[in-house]
């Protein structure tokens, strides 16, 4: 039996690890691509906690998050960071029902917080008194591009062949050429490319890419962890050096992976955005540093293992949507159960 994975980010390299570590009856072949210009796991901010306003999409990040903590390996793969995080709730939203999916998964990390304490221990401003927020103890970040170049080197040592070359036609069978000439032939082929795998399997349209653009600002933000303020769409992290990492939600969809931009106005209304809401002055314009990047969205969003309709043995694992640090230890674990009962 052999399955090929094609894509070589965070996705594609824990599934191939996964397989390897399943099964010995499977040969599996993970072609990375040439990595001409960063990947979405190269430059991912990595924040990754159990709370989510879907306890359903809280329920699959909680138990990500409970499994790393829980094995040594992939917290010293990943890098895993400690530094707590707080959600802010939109208001009117009561958070209890995810707050309990979290504390099932892992106990007495999560904390509902009144406006009071956001204001007192987070140095919130311009916030209404019914505002309310949900820390959590067990969260903080970690180094996706660490996490997959560890999991593709065991992989590797465990019998996984990584192939340098970009998959240049899918087709039935399935079957793969490459830059390098060769035409493979599997038993199930996974295209796990990120943003590049509208481009290489029509998935009936469902498949989508937008840009994530994040920026490193000089600013003073004493006491907060990772957090993301869904009342105002600000999010970040410290980054280190008196600097924060910094984002707002960007509105440009369908972009080419190869042609992302830097949208500067963006950057420019975070600063604002921070200025406003923690009283702080941000230091210079443009931040210090700008990543402008990309992800595979899906609707309902979340990294998924799933057939392509019509072609047998063809499969896309991919539609992170900007969150799959946080789902993609124990959904790659999932995905590699779901592919060896397809053979
Ligand atoms: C700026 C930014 C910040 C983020 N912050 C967070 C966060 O804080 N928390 C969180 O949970 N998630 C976050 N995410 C989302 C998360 O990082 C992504 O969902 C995840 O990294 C996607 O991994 P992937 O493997 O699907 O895609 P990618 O990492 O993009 O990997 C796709 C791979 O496919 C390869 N490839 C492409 N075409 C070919 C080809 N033809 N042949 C062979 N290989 C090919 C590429 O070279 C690449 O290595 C963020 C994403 C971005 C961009």
């Amino acid at each position: 039996m052999k399955v090929g994975v094609v894509g070589g980010g965070l996705a594609g390299a824990l599934l191939a690890w996964r397989l390897s570590e399943a099964s010995d009856r499977v040969r599996v072949e993970v072609v990375v691509g040439r990595r001409t210009r960063p990947d979405a796991s190269a430059v991912s901010g990595g924040l990754v906690r159990g709370f989510e306003l879907d306890p359903g999409a809280g329920r699959v990040a909680a138990e990500s998050l409970a499994e790393l903590r829980g094995d040594d390996r992939l917290r010293e793969w990943s890098g895993y960071r400690e530094i707590g995080s707080l959600y802010v709730v939109p208001r009117g939203v009561d958070p209890a029902g995810s707050v309990r999916v979290v504390d099932e998964r892992l106990p007495g990390s999560p904390a509902v917080v009144d406006a009071g304490e956001l204001r007192r221990r987070f140095g919130f401003r311009d916030l209404a008194d019914d505002a309310v927020g949900v820390v959590e103890r067990h969260a903080g970040y970690l180094s996706p591009a660490k996490l997959r170049d560890s999991a593709l080197a065991r992989a590797a040592d465990q019998g996984v062949d990584v192939v340098a070359a970009d998959a240049v036609d899918v087709r039935d069978g399935p079957a793969l050429r490459t830059s390098d000439g060769v035409e493979r032939r599997y038993d199930a082929l996974v295209v796990a490319a990120g943003a590049w795998t509208p481009g290489l399997v029509d998935h009936g349209g469902t498949l989508r890419t937008k840009q994530i653009q994040y920026g490193v600002y000089r600013v003073p933000l004493s006491g907060l962890g990772a957090f993301v303020d869904d009342d105002t769409g600000l999010y970040g992290r410290p980054w280190g050096d008196g600097t924060f990492l910094l984002g707002l939600g960007c509105d440009r969809w369908d972009v080419r992976p190869e042609a992302v931009e830097p949208d500067l106005a963006l950057a420019d209304r975070v600063a604002a955005g921070v200025r406003r809401r923690f009283g702080v002055a941000v230091g210079a314009a443009p931040p210090e540093k700008v990543v402008a990047s990309f992800d595979c969205y899906r609707s309902p969003a979340g990294l998924r293992l799933l057939p392509v309709d019509g072609r047998p043995g063809l499969f896309t694992f991919t539609g992170g949507s900007g969150g799959a640090a946080k789902t993609a230890v124990v959904v790659s674990r999932r995905a590699a159960g779901e592919l060896l009962t397809t053979l």
